[in-house]
């Protein structure tokens, strides 16, 4: 028998597409913020405004706070005694209640953050968090085996360097002060800001002179 399912017919409908029926938490998010916006209690253009507030955030705000940390000892041992106030320092606002400690590696120490529940991390500074960071292979191992899920992202921390992991919370968020890369003196901090990258502040990799990507081009 012929095949009688002829798809070169002109189709008179609309393509069927699962993605317009919306799912349980955009339903959910809907009648939110409708409810608020019925109450008073926030406005469309509130929700418009800290939307744009999110998506002004990417690495390159962590970037200039690591390369300022850099250049200005005074300003690193501020920010070492106290992420947030030291961000807000470089006129960097926080949007939400969450805290930041920031961590710096040294030749003895190497610090990875992870958020083993979920997803928390420093957005105020470093934007949305990449997809690998929320899924539950690194969450998990980053804990139980972190030298070799280093090693997985091309990182090999010498036996001597203690790892340390932070787990992350919804109060309290991290980002790594990574080491200087040698061969940067007298670079200007726009400068050291290009060689910083997105995973540098996680603490996956280190920042080399090799980073080929701007940052612009990750974000991308
Ligand atoms: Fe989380």
């Amino acid at each position: 028998m012929a095949d009688q399912h002829d798809h070169s017919h002109d189709h008179g409908h609309d393509p069927i597409e699962m993605a317009d029926v919306p799912g349980y938490y955009e339903v959910m998010e809907t009648a939110i913020r409708e409810l608020l916006i019925d109450k008073g209690l926030i406005t469309a253009n509130d929700i418009r405004r800290q939307i744009e507030v999110l998506d002004s955030r990417t690495p390159a705000v962590g970037a200039q706070v690591v390369a300022r940390a850099w250049t200005d000892f005074a300003f690193k041992e501020r920010l070492l005694a106290d992420g947030r106030a030291g961000c807000e320092e470089l006129g960097i606002t926080f949007y939400d209640d969450t805290q930041l400690i920031v961590l710096e590696n040294t030749d003895q120490v190497h610090n990875l953050i992870v958020c083993t529940l979920c997803s928390c991390y420093p957005r105020p500074v470093l934007g949305l968090p990449p997809d690998w960071y929320k899924l539950k292979p690194y969450r998990a191992r980053a804990v139980s085996e972190p030298r070799k899920v280093l090693a997985e992202f091309g990182t090999v921390i010498r036996d001597d360097v203690e790892i340390r992991v932070s787990d992350s919370t919804a109060v309290v968020r991290y980002l790594v002060l990574p080491r200087r890369p040698a061969g940067t003196d007298g670079w200007s901090t726009d400068a050291l800001a290009a060689i910083v990258t997105r995973d540098a502040m996680i603490g996956v990799v280190p920042v080399t002179l090799e980073s080929p990507l701007t940052l612009e081009n990750e974000a991308a």
